[in-house]
């Protein structure tokens, strides 16, 4: 008898992971992580690094470092 692998669903976002340890880590560093981005150059807050990338971008023309987790990071140009 077959028995498919149970998949494991992250209840946040949906992601479905094959093992629960891949799902534990998504929740810890991806998905709880991915959201409550505030701008350190404005009150503007993102659910999405993504969107902050862009805010940084199109608002101070500051762009995000690709592999930069830490948004203290950033460097605001001088006015
Ligand atoms: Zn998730
Ligand atoms: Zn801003």
């Amino acid at each position: 008898m077959f028995i498919l692998p149970r998949r494991e669903y992250c209840d946040k976002c949906g992601r479905s992971y094959s093992k629960k340890a891949n799902l534990d880590r998504h929740k810890k560093y991806e998905c709880e992580v991915d959201r409550n981005f505030s701008c350190p150059g404005c009150p503007y807050k993102a659910k999405r690094k993504e969107h902050l990338k862009r805010h940084m971008i199109f608002i101070h023309n500051v762009i995000l470092k690709p592999n930069d987790n830490n948004s203290q990071d950033l460097i605001l140009p001088n006015p």
